[in-house]
């Protein structure tokens, strides 16, 4: 929780307990500016520097995060209300393994590839990268490490210099891990955050070379038209509203655990959760059941080891989720768990929620939720679940659970997303070397991968002649002959069968 003083300062307050944690000052448009004016200065340098040097600060860096990870799972702890577990098996987790990840792949992805023209073979071809220079990243408050300093190290690796706008909600861990690179040795101004809001979000994609932006559609459609007024390039990883459906064949047990992980990890507040669940008539008892029982026995608590769901982040967003329930039960969906704020509690708290009886007339169907709830929905076969699992404006991530492998593979190729887990969940975020992203209104662009890296360079063509004549067919001076032969060589080059050799 935060809110503007008029002295521009971000107060960062815990929303497990509404205690103060932290104050900072608020980037101003200037002293944006500034920052991408010494960015600029230390990329050129870091540009000079090949992959291993990069990854040598890097690993050092990573040394650094794992000596300080209590102070880091205290801070990421205190002002996003999510247990410790996550602090260190989602967030740390996956910064140090994309910075093992990046540090051995970057040189993979970004060194020259030689391409072999189909015909003009007097031509040797080449394609390659360079760094775009100041890449912006700005950041929602869900993953506050993930998301700022994990998003920041395939940048970092192709050669590029970041400027982190952290989520006005969760600024601290952010400050934290560029305080820990400087420490680890990467050169000064490379690596920077500009807290704020919007505005200081406007001044950063007013003066970055290319913009990565992690958030709502809302804002992802603002921040697009932003930068189109200066044609740099954006990413955009938004919204999503994921679908699972379960086959009648399906392991129950392990479809069960799965949802329950998939849509209440980081009390669901990740772009990937299993937003809604569409489930055969067959099974749909005996699954629910065993979700209902499952998410019955989840702990809710602050910041401790031993708890499986902390308190929500944003009230903003613990609003929409306490809206979405409330419209859903008084349009006649059942409630048989949870429902509600936590009572007796003064933090951001929501009861882990497994609702039936539920529509696409409903917004908890169709719009995003980001909290812990889990709507679940009878269908009568496969096609209706496919055709109301892509009923929607969405397009991000999905899940199918089957014990056949080919209509698994099936199910998958009709779902419209950015990417389908077959028997599992959430997952895929995990894996550096996936490609990750959205369609529709979910975004444009991918983290991971290959492109997780190269949206963040030019490309480059460079070709060289290979012959050294004096001069080519096609150049000057034409001749009636010349096009004459240009012309009976379309014949030849592009006719089908016996035509190719009329002179026609
Ligand atoms: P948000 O869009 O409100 O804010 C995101 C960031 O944009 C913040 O840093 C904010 O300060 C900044 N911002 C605000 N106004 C701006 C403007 N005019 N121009 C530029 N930037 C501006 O999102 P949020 O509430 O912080 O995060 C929740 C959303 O993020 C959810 O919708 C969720 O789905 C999405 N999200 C998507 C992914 C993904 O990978 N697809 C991951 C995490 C979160």
């Amino acid at each position: 929780m935060a809110e503007a003083t008029s002295h521009e300062k971000i107060t960062v307050c815990s929303p497990a307990t509404g205690e103060k944690i932290g104050e900072m000052n608020v980037s101003t448009a200037d002293e944006v500016r500034m920052a991408a004016a010494r960015a600029r200065i230390a990329q050129k340098a870091w540009e000079g520097f090949d992959f291993k040097t990069r990854a040598r600060v890097l690993y050092r860096f990573r040394d650094l995060l794992i000596d300080h990870k209590e102070d880091i799972a205290d801070t990421l702890t205190a002002e996003s209300g999510k247990p410790r577990g996550e602090a260190y098996g989602n967030e740390l987790f996956y910064v140090c393994d994309a910075i093992g990840f990046w540090a051995k792949s970057a040189a993979r992805y970004l060194k020259p590839q030689r391409i072999r023209p189909h015909l003009l073979k007097s031509k040797k071809i080449f394609s390659i990268h360079s760094p775009l220079g100041v890449v912006g990243i700005i950041s929602p408050w869900n993953f506050p490490l993930v998301l700022t300093i994990g998003e920041a190290v395939p940048a970092l690796m192709a050669g590029n210099a970041v400027l982190i706008k952290p989520s006005e909600l969760t600024p601290l861990t952010a400050c934290l891990g560029v305080e820990l690179a400087l420490e680890a040795g990467m050169p000064a101004n490379l690596l920077q955050t500009v807290p704020g809001y919007g505005v200081t979000a406007e001044a950063l994609i007013d003066c970055a070379d290319m913009i990565s932006f992690t958030g709502s559609v809302e804002t992802g459609k603002r921040v697009a038209r932003r930068a189109a007024e200066r044609l740099i390039p954006v990413s955009l990883e938004l919204g999503g509203k994921d679908p699972m459906i379960v086959l009648k064949d399906a392991d129950l047990e392990r479809a069960a655990n799965a949802c329950v992980w998939g849509a209440l990890m980081n009390s669901g507040q990740a772009c990937i959760s299993i937003e809604r669940v569409y489930v055969e008539e067959p099974v749909y008892g005996d699954f629910t059941d065993r979700v209902v029982k499952k998410v019955r026995a989840l702990r809710q608590g602050a910041s401790q080891d031993d708890v499986e769901l902390g308190s929500m982040t944003s009230e903003k967003q613990l609003a929409i989720v306490e809206s979405q329930v409330r419209q859903a039960v008084m349009k006649g969906s059942k409630l048989l768990t949870g429902g509600r704020r936590l009572p007796h509690s003064h933090g951001l708290y929501f009861e882990p929620t497994v609702m039936i009886d539920v529509d696409h007339e409903m917004e908890i169907m169709r719009e995003e939720t980001f909290g812990p709830v889990i709507p679940i929905m009878k269908v009568k076969d496969l096609d209706e679940a496919l055709r109301l699992a892509n009923d929607s404006r969405y397009g991000l991530g999905s899940s199918v659970f089957t014990r056949d492998a080919r209509k698994g593979w099936e199910v998958a190729e009709k779902l419209h997303g950015g990417s389908v887990c077959i028997n599992d969940s959430l997952v895929n975020f995990i894996i550096p070397d996936a490609p990750m992203g959205g369609i529709k209104d979910s975004g444009l662009g991918r983290r991971h991968g290959a492109e997780g890296i190269r949206k963040y360079c030019h490309q480059k063509t460079i070709l060289k002649d290979r012959l050294g004549l004096k001069s080519e067919f096609n150049w000057f001076p034409t001749s009636k002959r010349k096009v004459a032969i240009l012309k009976n060589g379309l014949n030849l080059l592009f006719r089908s069968g016996w035509k190719r050799i009329s002179w026609k």
